[in-house]
């Protein structure tokens, strides 16, 4: 039996013959969270365990019906909360500060075992902020790898009949893939894009990010510049700050002219230290003084604020090893 988290609307209502019933069947499984109806599995992942942070995010394990487990973390946020969902059981990127780089790729996720990750988080937290969350493909598993299943699983949570995300709140977090990128230029959902660049070289991200040895920085940038400014608006640029590799002030006037007039913003992330990784983060004196250089060449520039680290839930710390602990 096909889980109905897999169907949009409109190939449950090809399915069953009535778009009035795929509607009112989204609405009573999404929204009146009606856990049973004929001929359909609505089965979830099991919430294999749950780490809870001394901030309040909570790193989950989802074990799937085939026995992979993926992780995701709850962050409650001042007004809301974000759902950090996989989107593949491991990742064949291989980004070398990334500890989910290391499984390697065991298998995409199907669109239905995304949108029911969220679903489970939704679950976790008080029904009065039910409709108040955001969702980031930023778990393990690089999304365009994972195309048809990432967008149907998009196309999914937007729908206004089921849980409604708008499109600001769902954020893609991808290394870069061009030909995914340029696929997803052409779609007409567009969600949020948020954009691994780490690294101000060719030199440095060949080494961190192997993937940049097919799609250069360069071209990564110019895809962004080439978009419409309503969609570049809703492009952010994530940069990880690693001590004596990505943190010189060279390397940040370097990026100061490559983002230079673009209107993206750019996200500082202080890298998520482990003993499984070859690297230091960067001393925030040395992330203060990078963000400087962004600002005054007017790049809007973050430091995102590390959450959940403490229970190995942060960017980069998601990795299946120890998952029993
Ligand atoms: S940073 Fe993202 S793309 Fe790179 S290895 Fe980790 S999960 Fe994969």
């Amino acid at each position: 039996m096909k889980s109905f988290f897999d169907f949009t609307r409109m190939e449950l209502a090809g399915h069953l013959g009535s778009i009035a019933r795929a509607t009112r069947l989204y609405h009573s499984v999404y929204r009146d969270r009606v856990t049973a109806i004929e001929h359909f599995d609505l089965a979830l992942p099991s919430l294999v365990s749950c780490f809870e942070s001394a901030d309040g995010a909570r790193r989950y394990l989802f074990q799937l019906a085939d026995g992979e487990v993926v992780e995701g973390v709850l962050i409650p946020e001042k007004q809301r909360f974000t759902f950090c969902i996989s989107s593949q059981v491991g990742c064949a990127l291989a980004c070398e500060f990334c500890l989910t780089g290391q499984l390697g790729l065991t298998r995409n996720l199907s669109a239905g075992e995304i949108v029911s990750q969220v679903l489970v988080q939704r679950a976790e937290i008080p029904s009065g902020g039910a409709s108040r969350f955001s969702v980031v493909l930023m778990g393990m598993g690089e999304p365009l790898q994972n195309y048809e299943n990432v967008l149907q699983a998009i196309q999914i949570l937007a729908d206004d009949h089921g849980l409604a995300v708008p499109l600001h709140r769902i954020t893609l977090s991808t290394a870069g893939l061009m030909p995914g990128l340029e696929r997803l230029s052409k779609e007409s959902l567009f969600p949020n894009l948020s954009i691994s660049l780490t690294g101000a070289t060719n030199t440095i991200r060949d080494r961190l990010m192997p993937i940049n040895r097919k799609y250069p920085i360069e071209d990564v940038v110019g895809f962004v510049r080439g978009l419409p400014v309503s969609r570049r608006k809703r492009v952010m640029f994530e940069y990880v700050m690693i001590k004596g590799v990505t943190d010189s002030a060279a390397d940040a006037g370097r990026l100061s002219k490559l983002l230079g007039g673009l209107g993206t913003k750019m996200n500082l992330i202080p890298l998520n230290q482990s003993p499984d990784l070859n690297f230091e983060r960067a001393d925030h004196a040395d992330i203060l003084r990078f963000q400087q250089i962004l600002l005054k060449a007017g790049v809007t520039t973050f430091i995102r604020k590390t959450r959940g680290d403490d229970v190995s839930g942060a960017c980069g710390q998601l990795k299946k090893a120890g998952l029993s602990a």
